[in-house]
């Protein structure tokens, strides 16, 4: 037996078994100044500080940080902020030291997000990150990588999109964090390096840096120390391993297509890599994300476009902006009461004018992609009414295909999901929420398990949604995490769906399994 056993939510899935590294950033007020009579001037700042946007923008393009792309994009934004010049010019005239002049100036971005709270406490926590960084580079600091040079699974509350950047995928064979659920910003990076993942884990404190781990993140547990039988048992138990270039060559029949999940047009390439045969859902929430105001028409279209070029002659579903915290942004207002409160499409409705500029920018990027087969849909739809609104803009704004997604257990009543089935021409399976609002567990703290998928209530009613699905004869897909475990993906496709979806990492294994003589000989 292990010493421990630690649980949370997996994001993806996969094995990995090496020694622990206790990982926590570097707060900005660490870093002080080197030489106070060192003082560089205005002119000299504003270089400097170009010099880092620059930087972070060559880190973007470079594949090494892929990861934080949009993030990185962000800070060089930030760097290059007139506002932020000005304020740095005016404490510096107050005769600050233009080290601390760009602390005081980047803290007065981040004050409001802390205050703020939620998910705009994260984004806080970024522009601190971006602080000790820039704080540095103005100090002539050298940059030393805080991660081990040896293999190692990374351990810690939450990670930021410098430190994920700076994380190589060939050392670190997997991450652990005490924070977050999956759908937290930490577990959208982490997702996106593609590594073994369980976030909300409780107990982290307990592990120490060097102690053995074992890392399933299909079931979300974490062994701490395990026992050789344990090992032997999952050593067993992982799936064949095959370089990348053979996965992508495999040219089995499946009975259903693979798509990916993406987070942004950048993961695209990857999930083509990996064999995808178009994207199953599209997440657009990174577009919107600490924010003061919603994304224009303009910056979405362009997204949208470079998403849709990369899957000409195959099908994109991209679902509208989905909230999943009890905070709404602050260009929105706030909808909903009780377990749903700010959650979906019911806050879109109550934002109509971000709802149709976003309905709209799909449609222009569809316009000049006809080729890619682009779907929409609505998230956490709660009642048939507001599927037929859905249905109503989103045909307004020009688009064909409009389906939902079924993620409470309320729309899953036959007479109700019915209704909805003759309105949609599609829909999906969020099996990630749908699973924890059947059960009534709460994914913000880390919430139900893959396994949990195979409680008699949970299968139930995905069952319910599959068959009436069918008799109406209305596509019906999987998206949810789900989708990648093998074992659950061939029960979705014995139960009669049409398409599955998984993180583009786990495309190649989800299809090894599903094509092997084992599993449909
Ligand atoms: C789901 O809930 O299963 C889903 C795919 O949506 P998200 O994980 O983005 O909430
Ligand atoms: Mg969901």
């Amino acid at each position: 037996m292990s010493k421990r056993v630690l649980v949370g939510a997996g994001v993806g899935s996969g094995l990995a078994l090496g020694p622990a590294f206790v990982f926590g950033s570097t707060p900005t007020q660490a870093i002080d100044i080197v030489d106070p009579s060192q003082r560089l001037t205005l002119a000299q700042v504003r270089e400097r500080l170009a010099e880092i946007a620059d930087q972070f923008e060559a880190d973007a393009q470079a594949g090494s940080s892929k990861v934080a792309f949009d993030i990185l994009y962000t800070f060089a934004a930030i760097l290059r902020d007139p506002e932020l010049a000005d304020r740095v010019k005016g404490q510096m005239a107050e005769g600050a030291h233009p080290t601390r002049a760009v602390t005081s100036a980047l803290n007065s971005f981040s004050r409001p997000l802390i205050e703020a709270g939620g998910p705009f406490a994260e984004r806080a926590q970024d522009l601190t990150d971006l602080g000790a960084r820039v704080i540095r580079e103005l100090e002539g600091l050298p940059e030393v990588s805080p991660f081990p040079t040896e293999p190692f699974i990374l351990v810690a509350d939450s990670l930021s999109p410098l430190d994920a950047a700076r994380l190589d995928p060939k050392l670190t064979k997997a991450v652990i964090l005490s924070g977050g659920s999956t759908t937290s910003h930490s577990a959208i990076i982490v997702r996106a390096l593609n590594l073994p993942t369980v976030v909300g884990v409780a107990g982290t404190g307990l592990i120490a840096s060097g102690a053995e781990i074992l890392v399933d993140a299909t079931s979300g547990q974490v062994f701490v120390e395990p026992s050789e039988s344990e090992i032997k048992r999952y050593r067993r138990a992982s799936l064949p391993d095959a370089p990348d270039s053979d996965w992508v060559e495999i040219d089995a029949e499946l009975p259903v297509k693979l798509l990916a999940n993406l987070g942004s047009s950048y993961e695209g390439a990857a999930a083509l890599r990996a064999g995808a045969q178009g994207v199953g859902l599209f997440r657009t929430e990174l577009l919107y994300l600490g924010r003061n105001d919603a994304p224009t028409y303009e910056e979405q279209v362009f997204e949208y476009s470079r998403m849709l070029a990369r899957f000409q002659g195959k099908r994109v579903i991209a679902r509208v902006l989905d909230l999943d915290d009890d905070k709404p942004l602050p260009f929105l207002k706030p909808a909903g009461s009780g377990r749903y409160i700010n959650r979906g499409l019911q806050v879109l409705l109550a934002n109509r004018e971000v709802l149709v500029t976003q309905l709209e920018a799909l449609a222009a990027a569809s316009r000049y992609y006809p080729k890619t087969d682009l779907w929409v849909m609505a998230p956490m739809v709660l009642n048939p009414a507001e599927a037929i609104e859905f249905v109503q803009l989103a045909r307004a704004a020009g688009h064909r295909q409009v389906g939902i997604m079924i993620e409470v257990p309320e729309i899953t009543e036959p007479e109700i999901l019915a209704q909805v089935l003759a309105a949609v021409d599609f829909v999906s399976l969020g099996t990630n929420d749908l699973t924890n609002y059947v059960l009534g567990t709460d994914r913000s703290t880390g919430g139900a398990s893959l396994a949990d998928v195979r409680r008699p209530e949970v299968l139930s009613v995905i069952k319910r949604v599959v068959e009436l699905a069918k008799v109406h004869e209305t596509p019906v897909s999987v998206c949810g995490e789900a989708g990648s475990d093998p074992h659950l993906a061939k029960m979705f496709i014995e139960l009669g769906i049409d398409s599955l979806s998984a993180s583009p990492a786990l495309l190649p294994q989800l299809r090894v399994a599903l094509a092997s003589a084992q599993m449909f000989g």
